[in-house]
């Protein structure tokens, strides 16, 4: 995408207040960027995200809302509709687990990680693209996981909102591909966030056993491969999942 100096490219991450989603909002920042951070609810963590693309030399504004919101998200994004015109890049990287043994698992985590890892794709990535469509201009980039592609014991729910959202990836990457809109999936491995800091030292030494790589990734090899993917360079790329996991799958 072009980041000249008169057109200013709008961003929009969800989950960007933590982890890989902060780390993406930094890597996109930077002159001829606006960046709308969403959260859900820690708007302190959100305003160290945004203060750190305005280190990067950016401009931005934090967006609460929850995507399984339909109705919030809604009203957040005919917000920036008014203020910025529409969304230029999407980032889908709010998401959660709930791991448990499928056999002990209450309906409430499985509804509760597919209604935010698959649902708020839908919530969030709906209207926005009616906006793309009508500029022939966008991207969309959708954070899934390796649990999505080899599935995962203890996390049947997570694995299925994964493998979802690869599926609507390369659904959606065929339907408005002819608009020049791409649409793609990130696959991370186990990456130092939050998320994983619950891992305990025999889980991670177990994981750095089968991590070909023999570590853990780092966000910000995460937001590298987002950050490529919204350049003039990746125009041709789209339908694809692009695994950051040091080799484990
Ligand atoms: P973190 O737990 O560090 O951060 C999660 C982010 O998502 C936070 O910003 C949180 O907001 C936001 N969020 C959670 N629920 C909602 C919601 N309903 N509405 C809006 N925002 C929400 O996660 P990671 O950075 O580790 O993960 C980011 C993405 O990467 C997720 O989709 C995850 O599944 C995926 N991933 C992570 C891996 C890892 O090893 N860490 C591996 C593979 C994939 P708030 O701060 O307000 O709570």
């Amino acid at each position: 995408m072009t980041t000249d100096e008169t057109t200013q490219e709008i961003a929009l991450i969800t989950g960007a207040s933590r982890g890989i989603g902060r780390s993406i909002a930094a890597h996109l920042a930077g002159p001829g960027r606006f960046v709308y951070i969403n959260y859900q609810s820690n708007e302190t963590a959100a305003k160290e995200t945004l203060a750190a693309v305005n280190a990067a030399g950016g401009d931005g504004a934090l967006l609460p809302f929850d995507v399984t919101d339909a109705e919030a998200v809604n009203a957040a994004v005919k917000q920036v509709i008014k203020e910025k015109g529409g969304v230029d890049i999407l980032v889908n990287n709010a998401g959660i687990k709930k791991d448990m043994l499928m056999v002990m698992m209450k309906k409430e985590s499985w509804q509760d990680v597919l209604d935010t890892n698959l649902t708020g794709f839908y919530n969030v990535t709906k209207p926005v693209v009616k906006k793309m469509l009508s500029k022939h201009k966008g991207r969309i980039i959708n954070i899934t996981s390796t649990s999505g592609q080899t599935g995962q014991a203890g996390q049947v729910n997570y694995s299925a909102s994964k493998a979802g959202l690869i599926g609507a990836t390369k659904a959606l990457a065929r339907e408005i591909a002819s608009r020049n809109i791409t649409v793609n999936a990130v696959a991370p491995g186990f990456i130092e966030t939050e998320m994983t800091e619950d891992l305990s030292e025999k889980q991670l030494a177990q994981i750095e056993q089968t991590v070909p790589a023999g570590r853990l990734g780092k966000p910000e090899e995460v937001a590298a491969t987002v950050a490529f993917l919204c350049t003039p360079e990746a125009a041709y790329i789209t339908g694809q999942v692009i695994g950051i996991n040091g080799g484990i799958c």
